[in-house]
């Protein structure tokens, strides 16, 4: 059996692996498992890779290829490891629009070097490569800058407000006729400057693609760039002539867009529009301003209320994460639940700032998952509630996204936990939330606010209870 062949089985087996992972992640039962076939199948998959890279005869070139790599590998562990160990969980979603940003640059450079090195090449299929070289290039460059603005909103180094430039449909328009354009001229007479052109264009293409989505779609905007950096690796392994990189990008391509066609439905916006750059999409027209009273409330009086209550409803948000509330936040729900109150979780589909970001942290702090509702599976109990508590949620519980057109957040579904009895809503200021829209929910009669930190103020609950 050749070299080839034998990395090709171990290509066939990671790639089933990389199934089952993906098929794993998809229920937190089986999550853990899941975890650990992608670990199996990435450590064989790269194992087979090198072994192959360097089953040919040893010579100076190779060991010193093989120092190098090593080289490469230990640095990518540490830092890959430092970075994992430290982050909190809060800060996750910024580091993953970096890991993108990464696959994005790589997609880039192994293009350049597809072009300077072709190799010898068949002429049948020389056109083929050049037009997989700037397939690669641009998909990557785009990645790139946009994984890199998207890094940059999370972590609000950038304002999350959408940039509006005049034209700006004609621009992503534009620039993609210019894409095709300059690679039916590359692919006639491979110049250097139409390869230096691509890059420009597409690295500028991201940039203004993921600027000019709002805050408020930024999660669709993650797993977008989760799917492209997909797209970026299996062009990689066109390039490379490397099967496995071709069919474990086709599933992180095509499992990322699968993720945001779901959050598109989840929040009711167009697919087409988000991928487009926000195409569509009219500039807010609603001032930030809100005018009312609001009114608020102690911990003795909320835990009061709670003993007084039949249905609690919890809803968390962002700042549950942010104060690490959730531990606190189950032994509340443990103890009304002894005391005969039923309590149930509402979890908006894009709370917090991961994909299921809340589900994860319930289930650390060991909430039952039969009292974690979706957002459509509790909606319409929210009325006959007596009781909800909105902890660190804001725009996931903003009326102003049902009641004003004028809205950056018009259209998108929030948990309508204005329709209970009472609301309590747990934050440390008036601020706003992550769309940076003011939310009228603060100024309802029914909504009290009891300010501080959300860890502390369940904590002061709990003993007042
Ligand atoms: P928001 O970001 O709208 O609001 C969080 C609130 O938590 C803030 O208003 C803040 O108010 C409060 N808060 C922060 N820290 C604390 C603390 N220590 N104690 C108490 N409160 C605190 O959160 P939501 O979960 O409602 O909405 C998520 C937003 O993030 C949406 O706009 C969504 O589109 C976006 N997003 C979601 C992603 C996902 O995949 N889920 C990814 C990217 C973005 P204050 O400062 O006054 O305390």
């Amino acid at each position: 059996m050749t070299a080839l062949a034998i990395a090709n089985a171990a290509y066939v087996a990671a790639a089933l692996l990389f199934i089952m992972s993906l098929a794993g992640l998809s229920k937190h039962e089986t999550g853990r498992t899941g975890i650990r076939y992608g670990i199996a199948g990435m450590t064989i998959a790269m194992s087979a890779t090198i072994w192959l890279t360097f089953s040919g005869e040893w010579n100076e070139s190779t060991s010193t290829g093989f120092v190098l790599l090593l080289v490469a590998l230990g640095a990518g562990a540490v830092i890959g490891l430092w970075r994992a160990k430290v982050v909190a969980m809060t800060g996750m979603p910024e580091l993953i629009a970096l890991f993108h940003s990464f696959v994005g640059l790589t997609a880039v450079l192994v293009g350049w070097n597809g072009a300077l090195h072709s190799g010898d090449l068949s002429p049948d299929l020389v056109g083929v490569h050049r037009a997989e070289v700037f397939i690669g290039i641009f998909i990557g460059a785009v990645t790139f800058t946009g994984s890199i603005v998207a890094y940059l909103k999370l972590s609000a180094k950038m304002s999350s407000k959408p940039l509006i430039l005049p034209g700006r449909n004609l621009l992503n328009l534009s620039a993609l006729i210019g894409f095709v354009g300059l690679t039916v001229a590359y692919v006639i007479t491979p110049e250097m400057g139409f390869l230096i052109a691509v890059t420009i264009l597409a690295l500028a293409l991201g940039w203004h693609l993921v600027a000019s989505i709002g805050g408020g779609d930024m999660p669709v905007v993650v797993s977008m760039l989760n799917s492209y950096s997909g797209w970026a690796a299996a062009a990689t392994g066109f390039l490379l002539s490397n099967d496995l990189l071709i069919v474990t990008g086709a599933l992180v391509g095509s499992s990322g867009a699968y993720l945001s066609y779901i959050m598109c439905r989840a929040m009711n916006r167009s697919f087409i529009s988000v991928i487009f750059g926000g195409y569509g999409i009219e500039a807010p027209t609603e001032s930030d301003e809100e005018t009312g009273e609001h009114t608020e409330i102690d911990a003795a009086q909320v835990a009061e209320m709670l003993s007084a209550a039949k249905s609690v409803v919890i809803t968390p948000g962002y700042g549950m994460a942010v104060a690490q509330a959730q531990y606190p936040v189950a032994e509340l729900a443990k103890r009304l639940k002894e005391k005969g109150v039923e309590v149930r979780f509402g979890i908006h589909p894009v709370a917090g700032r991961l994909p299921g970001h809340m589900n994860v942290l319930l289930a650390e702090a060991k909430v039952p998952y039969d009292i974690v509702l979706e957002m459509d599976e509790i909606n319409d109990d929210l009325a006959g509630t007596n009781v909800v508590l909105v902890i660190g949620a804001n725009d996931t519980v903003n009326p102003a996204a049902t009641e004003n057109p004028g809205s950056p957040i018009a259209g998108m579904p929030v948990l309508r936990v204005w329709e209970a009895e009472n609301v309590i809503v747990f934050k440390r200021s008036m601020a706003s939330g992550y769309a940076g829209v003011a939310n009228p929910l603060f100024y309802k009669p029914n909504a009290k606010m009891l300010f501080g930190d959300a860890k502390d103020k369940v904590g002061d609950i709990l003993k007042a209870l």
